[in-house]
């Protein structure tokens, strides 16, 4: 297939393209604005590969994606741009309007002229795949978990974006046709991702013989998924959902925030001792909680598992603990992106709150 992948030099979206390049059967080009969390260091496993494209192009130039379509006339759009940190989106909401929604509508007016163009098998086998997160749903208090058929109510700058985004998807399908997937995914870990989202952050700061800053009591609940799980539960939507459908994908691994960087610090302990001869877990500090944290997510991805064929293999500790050996063998990665893309700002915590970081 000939895929058009939005935010490829992202976290999710550079193994996304690992994997599609990876599959000899697929050509991909990558539309991504480089903004601060995208780097084409993130994609250099697979820049040199003929089967690999990219144009840096912002997803809300109409035209310019226009372009893209007509010239690379794609077989699926699976569309990851967006800003997609919540602290930011706490700081500054405005930004993440302009191209978590609007973005996602120039895709999906210019996904829709280019398959009414199409005929016949190509015409068929059309999908725009939209990738979303189980933070439309809201937050759960100690009992329950979300499922395709929990009612919406996102909390935050970010979960509303995304959630507008959602409803425009499904709206393309019910009102134009365009056959449209939409997955629901929680926290994903793994490889290059960006240290300013939790998990790279308390590695990136554990080396550094920082801090390791956690809001609030440590308390909330998010279920984690290994961004490479993620990706095989995109293709398999891809491959076999049905258009109009929603999958919520998780990883079924629910842990409190301070149970996941005690997790890591054991990890780091074991290859990363620290010279004092004390635990990374020392260094763990309680700071001001964000403003409407939510408590808990957990997802029920029963469906995705049933009608997808699709499961985790990935354990959350095994998982995590190759996440440390990963950042600890890339060491230049994170030095890369942080020197492109930081200029020596605050990561990782909502300016209003957390100043004890
Ligand atoms: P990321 O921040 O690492 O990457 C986002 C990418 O989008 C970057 O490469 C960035 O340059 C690009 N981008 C941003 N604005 C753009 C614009 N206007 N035009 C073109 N490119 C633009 O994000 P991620 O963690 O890889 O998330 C990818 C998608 O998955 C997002 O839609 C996010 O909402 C969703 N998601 C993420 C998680 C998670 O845990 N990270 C969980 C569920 C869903």
């Amino acid at each position: 297939m000939r895929i058009l992948v939005t935010g490829g030099a992202g976290f999710i979206g550079s193994a996304l393209v690992r994997h599609l390049i990876q599959d000899t059967a697929h050509e991909v080009i990558v539309v991504d604005a480089l903004t601060y969390a995208g780097s084409m260091t993130t994609l250099a496993e697979v820049v040199g590969s003929d089967r690999f494209g990219f144009a840096k192009i912002d997803i809300r130039d109409a035209a310019r994606i226009d372009g893209v379509f007509a010239a690379f006339r794609p077989d699926a759009v699976m569309h990851l741009a967006a800003e997609s940190h919540v602290d930011r989106s706490v700081d500054s909401p405005r930004d993440f309007l302009p191209t978590n929604i609007d973005g996602t509508y120039v895709l999906l007016d210019a996904a829709l002229r280019h398959y009414d163009r199409l005929t016949g098998e190509d015409r068929d086998r059309f999908r725009f795949l939209h990738v979303s997160t189980d933070e439309v749903y809201g937050s759960l208090g100690a009992e329950g978990t979300f499922s395709e058929a929990t009612a919406y109510s996102p909390r935050s700058p970010y979960s509303a974006s995304k959630a507008a985004s959602d409803h425009l998807v499904a709206a393309w399908h019910h009102t134009y046709g365009l056959p449209t997937l939409t997955t629901n995914c929680s926290n994903n870990y793994g490889p290059y991702q960006f240290p300013e989202k939790l998990v790279p952050l308390m590695i990136q700061r554990a080396l550094n013989d920082q801090s390791l800053p956690i809001y609030g009591n440590g308390e909330n609940v998010r279920d984690w998924l290994h961004v490479e799980d993620h990706v095989r539960g995109l293709m398999a939507a891809l491959a076999s959902g049905t258009p109009g459908e929603t999958y919520c994908l998780g990883g079924r691994a629910e842990r409190r925030n301070i149970d996941l960087v005690n997790t890591l610090c054991t990890a780091l302990d074991a290859r990363a001792p620290r010279d004092d001869g004390r635990s990374h877990a020392d260094a763990i500090e309680f700071v001001t909680d964000r403003p409407g944290h939510d408590a808990r997510y957990a997802v029920d991805c029963a469906r995705a598992e049933q009608t997808l064929e699709w499961e985790r293999t990935w354990t959350f500790e095994d998982g995590l603990d190759a996440t440390v050996a990963w950042y600890l063998e890339h060491r230049y990665w994170l030095r890369a992106v942080m020197q492109e893309r930081c200029d020596g700002e605050r990561l990782g915590l909502s300016r209003q709150v957390g100043e004890a970081a």
